[in-house]
């Protein structure tokens, strides 16, 4: 038996034969002699080729892998425009080179450029620039796409372009298997996105010479084995044999409701970015979308995008989810997440600085576009309206004094929508979780940004993927901060969800039961396997549990669950 070791980057068991993407591609000739006018002409013609593929790349990424794997495709076509590639290609073409090679060549440059880069997540670009130069150059030797394979295959390549990865039937990938790549690469994203185990970083003993072996990928050990045999076989079988049975029973909970076997309810929602995921929210049996992230609307688009535009986005999701609430949250760029139309001055700090709701309130006129689209598609079904990154009592205040004014215009124009449109507030700022009392008098639901309070509780990145452990959204201190807001909630009469990624965390379930937090909103896949587990508790002794932290609770007046 041999044991291949990498990352695991998506989770489960398959197997199935190795087979090698991309092995029949040949790299450009470096040719010289060519007439320069000619290949500058050749290479204009394949990039705007090129630029149509990838829109259509794009929409079929968004129907198979939501907003993610639209948006990367989208990233693509940005590359098509870089100046510093274009640059590289034209004077290739100029000193005599083939078109084929000026892409391919400029491509590596700019690999190499990116390789060289500190930030990892700027390294895992290059599949991104490689992938493009690629395109460009098969266009340019007219090559057609790869053979695919036939039946159900371990795919296997260097580092899979994303465009390689969904071209293939999701039904044909069993699971994927690179040389180099991690878990913040592409490929990765996608393949978890699309629910295919996945090993990156495999290096060199994942050779060609290993076409059409049958292997074992373990997507959680990070491993792919090959000859295994004996008891070690017996139990990869036995491991399948669970996970296709896992599969089908999460299949049969569609449908059934969220509550544990002691009669508990926790409301199990879906975050989405684009209204095209709403199917998968459908499909998956989230009870509603407790946050739209609709800062994608603006980074899709290429300028601020209209209230027309806005208003069918949030119409359609409304509509499609036929009276479930839809929260939407409002503009939230800034940090990670920019815009080019939006000019940011350079800051120091971008996490702290001008991002999610002071971009909002320092631009009224674009806040405002937003919520008249808003409270117009709250006409067509249960919209809520969130603000990001609230830190202070007068911040919601003028929130709430702009949507008063926009309602009041809506009135005078004779628009229809609903002015009891529900307004909440993020809780993603230790400043929102200390002043949550005096907030919650002021907002009709919490819901809690793990992602964004792990980030500023523990003076974590979370962009900074070299913190590793340091980064703990389980950290007593943000599961405190989860509670006062939920007790400050409770208080109040207001509801109270959790929308960043600890919502996912079975193992805190029954933690999130007794603050009496409402709903969670998690990605569509995770929510059947929350499901799952959420009607299970109460069977298996952590009802128990949590009438033991009930009581704690009730003897200790503060942090009463988060024991220690
Ligand atoms: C969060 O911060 O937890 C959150 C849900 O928002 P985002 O991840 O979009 O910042
Ligand atoms: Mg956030």
């Amino acid at each position: 038996m041999e044991i291949l070791r990498g990352q695991g980057v998506s989770g489960g068991v398959a197997r199935g034969p190795l087979w090698f993407y991309g092995h029949s591609r040949e790299r450009a000739q470096a040719r010289r002699g060519c007439d320069p006018a000619r290949e500058r002409e050749r290479l204009e013609k394949a990039r705007r080729q090129a630029a149509l593929a990838l829109e259509e790349l794009a929409r079929r990424a968004r129907e198979r892998a939501g907003e993610e794997g639209g948006a990367l495709f989208e990233t693509h076509a940005l590359l098509l425009e870089d100046e510093d590639f274009i640059g590289a290609m034209d004077r290739l073409a100029g000193e005599g080179y083939s078109a084929e090679y000026a892409a391919e060549q400029a491509g590596e440059e700019l690999a190499a450029l990116l390789e060289a880069m500190e930030d990892p997540y700027m390294r895992e670009r290059c599949a991104d620039v490689r992938d493009v130069a690629g395109r460009l150059r098969d266009l340019l030797a007219g090559a057609g796409e790869e053979a695919l394979p036939e039946g159900p295959v371990v795919l296997c390549a260097q580092d899979l372009a994303p465009s390689q990865t969904l071209r293939l039937d999701r039904d044909k990938i069993l699971a994927i298997a690179t040389r180099g790549g991690s878990g913040s690469s592409h490929t990765a994203i996608l393949a978890r996105a699309m629910g295919i185990p996945a090993v990156c970083g495999l290096g060199e003993g994942l050779c060609q010479t290993l076409q059409g072996r049958e292997a074992w990928v373990l997507g959680e050990e990070g491993q792919v084995i090959l000859d295994a045999a004996g008891e070690q076989l017996e139990r990869l079988k036995a491991r399948l044999e669970e996970q296709t049975r896992r599969r089908e029973l999460l299949r049969e909970l569609a449908g059934r409701e969220d509550v544990t076997l002691d009669g508990r309810r926790l409301s199990i929602c879906c975050n989405i970015g684009a209204p095209e995921e709403v199917e998968a929210v459908l499909s998956s049996g989230g009870g509603g979308i407790g946050l739209f992230r609709s800062e994608f609307l603006y980074l899709a688009s290429r300028d601020w995008p209209t209230e027309e535009e806005q208003y069918e986005a949030y119409r359609k999701v409304a509509q499609a989810m036929g009276g479930r609430r839809v929260v939407v949250r409002t503009l939230d760029i800034g940090a990670d997440k920019g815009v080019d139309y939006f000019p940011l001055a350079r800051e120091e700090n971008p996490a702290l600085g001008l991002r999610g709701v002071r971009v909002s309130l320092s631009r009224p006129e674009v806040f405002r576009t937003q919520l008249r689209a808003l409270y117009r598609a709250s006409a067509w079904g249960k919209i809520a309206i969130m603000f990001p990154m609230i830190a202070s009592l007068w911040e919601v205040e003028e929130c709430r004094r702009l949507c008063g004014q926009v309602m009041d215009q809506l009135e005078e124009e004779g628009v229809p929508f609903n002015r009891e449109t529900e307004v909440g507030i993020m809780m993603e700022t230790p400043a929102a979780v200390l002043m949550a009392p005096e907030l919650a008098q002021k907002a009709d639901f919490f819901s809690v940004g793990t992602n964004d309070l792990t980030q500023y509780t523990l003076a974590c990145d979370r962009q900074n993927s070299g913190l590793g452990r340091f980064f703990d959204p389980r950290h007593p201190a943000v599961l405190r901060s989860v509670e006062l807001a939920a007790r400050a909630a409770h208080e109040a009469g207001i509801w109270i969800g959790i929308c960043g990624e600890l919502g996912a965390d079975p193992e805190l379930l029954p933690a999130f039961l007794d603050m009496g937090i409402h709903e969670v909103s998690v990605s569509p896949p995770a929510v059947l396997p929350l499901r799952a587990a959420l009607r299970k508790i109460g069977a298996d002794g952590r009802a128990q549990e949590g009438e033991k932290r009930q009581k704690r609770r009730r003897q200790a007046p503060f942090f009463g669950i988060i024991c220690f």
